[in-house]
């Protein structure tokens, strides 16, 4: 039972302000308990026990689930970072002659596997004969250019 008619909440959100939740809070939060129980324990009030126990079973709930919020603040802080560098990365990229490339790196990436699965896999020249295949999707490609295309030549798709 969490009914307290008019009680107090205290402004747990506020932690979220700066960053992870601090742990500090939630301890201080528990060593007050623990020092309310000490105390009540002296005065032997079977209430006041009652009342400070149910506090502390409440206390830990609050504390499980700040942990449960600074978990999930966690993934999505990493969620935003990755999607942040997805779309720094796509600012780089552009197609030219059915080839992927990432501005500034003159090394032509398979785009059939970019498509597939986002990944960036480098399409090394051929050992044998002049059309080289990609290592993860086995696919024969054009023939690499001896220049490398830049982004603003004419020929090269923008992808972001
Ligand atoms: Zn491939």
């Amino acid at each position: 039972m969490k009914a307290h008619g008019g009680g107090t909440r205290r402004p747990f959100a506020e932690s979220t302000a700066d960053g992870p939740y601090s742990r500090e809070s939630e301890m201080s939060l528990l060593e007050s308990i623990l020092g309310i129980t000490k105390l009540a324990t002296k005065i032997a009030n079977p209430d006041l026990l009652k009342a400070v126990a149910d506090a502390n079973v409440q206390a830990m709930e609050l504390s499980k689930s700040n942990l449960d919020l600074q978990k999930r603040v966690g993934e999505l802080e990493r969620q935003i970072l990755r999607m942040r560098g997805l779309e720094d990365l796509k600012a780089k990229l552009f197609v030219n002659g059915g080839y992927l490339y990432i501005e500034g790196d003159p090394n032509p990436r398979c785009l059939t596997c970019w498509d597939h699965s986002g990944e960036l896999i480098h399409v090394l020249p051929p050992i044998t004969g002049i059309f080289p295949q990609c290592t993860v999707c086995k696919n024969f490609l054009d023939v690499i250019p001896k220049t490398p295309p830049k982004r603003g030549d004419t020929g090269s798709v923008p992808v972001g």
